[in-house]
């Protein structure tokens, strides 16, 4: 079969390699979609950023298949494995907590000590077959499509879940006011989520027009191009001078976590879900805004199996528009054609389909 290998940090080639044999407890997917992630771009410019416990750089298990934003159709399933059919279609999340650490048992499974993450620890989707790994069995990790998703709309269980995770950290509530800074595909969740958890006002602030008229379909009210206008200044024209309630960085811009406590208001949320580039990622702030205005600051990276399966349901219902995303659809043979339409961000969600 054909698929994406890193074998070492930054170089992947596209090979043929053998179609992965199961054993009794997993299932063998045969790929029907999986979408381009901020994440798989980072693996390709060799600048990932996942840690491990101490805070310090985990490295990929060379050699390695990327790609875990997917879903397959099922063709071979293990016999001690019950619940799954040949021809139906799943969704597998892609970080697997362990369910022994101390986070899993106080019910934070997306701070996982010990977790496995597919296209990392386990071969990804930027191939024709996929081995659902045990893990993913035992959490309930997978949602069976329905015939009312197709396949490119269930690769977004993930980062919807992601998004999800966020507006829980968030704190988002009936009557805010909330600030989008970055409108790529997690922004533009974002809104909507916002919106679905009754936020009364979604400002958006993004530096591509393109994007920015974009956003408007999902339900911004506001849209700023901080290159255009001061946009500490526009957010306290539209707040009647004082700062939105939560503000949720969608990307990784040093400038823009530094003034956001300029923009909060007294008592308000920051949340830094896009990281920084893990060579520099250092800020500076006034502390003494966050002393005084008693601001939390906050972070999302990763999401629960419950968040996952949320996330699935909010999709399926038409909750949360993601067909309008994808703006770019490739096949593998132009796996590296789609990197580079994916890195360029002149669309939005790029997906490979088989
Ligand atoms: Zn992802
Ligand atoms: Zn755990």
């Amino acid at each position: 079969m054909k698929a994406v290998v890193f074998k070492e940090e930054g170089k992947s080639n596209l090979l043929d390699v053998e179609v992965p044999k199961i054993n009794k407890n997993q299932i063998l997917l045969k790929v029907n979609s999986c979408g381009i992630c901020g994440s798989d771009i980072k693996f390709e410019e060799g600048t990932s950023v996942k840690i491990d416990k101490g805070g310090n750089k985990r490295s990929m298990d060379y050699p390695m298949i990327i790609g875990h934003e997917f879903v397959g159709t099922v063709v071979e399933v293990g016999e001690n494995v019950s619940d799954y059919e040949f021809g139906e279609r799943l969704n597998v999340m892609p970080n697997l907590p362990c369910g022994q650490c101390y986070y899993c048992q106080i019910g934070h499974h997306e701070m996982c000590d010990n977790e496995k993450v597919l296209g990392y620890d386990y071969n990804g989707a930027f191939a024709e077959y996929i081995v659902v790994p045990e893990r993913a069995i035992r959490l309930n990790g997978i949602n069976k499509l329905s015939d009312k998703i197709t396949s490119e709309e269930a690769t977004f269980v993930e980062p919807v879940a992601v998004s999800i995770n966020c507006q829980y950290k968030s704190d988002i509530r009936i009557g805010d006011i909330v600030l989008i800074i970055g409108a790529g595909p997690i922004g533009c969740i974002n809104m909507q989520l916002a919106k679905f958890n009754r936020a009364k006002k979604v400002i958006v602030a993004e530096i591509s027009d393109k994007r920015l008229e974009l956003a408007r379909k999902f339900c911004a009210d506001v849209l700023i191009n901080p290159l255009k206008v001061d946009v500490v200044e526009k957010v306290k024209d539209e707040t009647k001078g004082y700062g939105v309630d939560k503000i949720i960085l969608c990307c990784g811009s040093h400038e823009m976590q530094e003034r956001s406590v300029y923009m909060v208001n007294k008592l308000g949320i920051i949340n830094y879900f896009a990281s920084l580039p893990h060579l520099k990622p250092e800020i500076t702030i006034n502390a003494n805004l966050v002393h005084y205005k008693e601001i939390v600051i906050t972070g999302t990276h990763n999401s629960t199996p419950l968040q996952n399966k949320l996330a699935y349901e909010l999709i399926e219902r038409g909750v949360i528009n993601v067909k309008d995303l994808i703006t770019d659809r490739f096949v593998l043979d132009d796996y590296y054609e789609a990197i580079k339409t994916a890195k360029s961000g002149k669309g939005m969600k790029v997906v490979i389909n088989f």
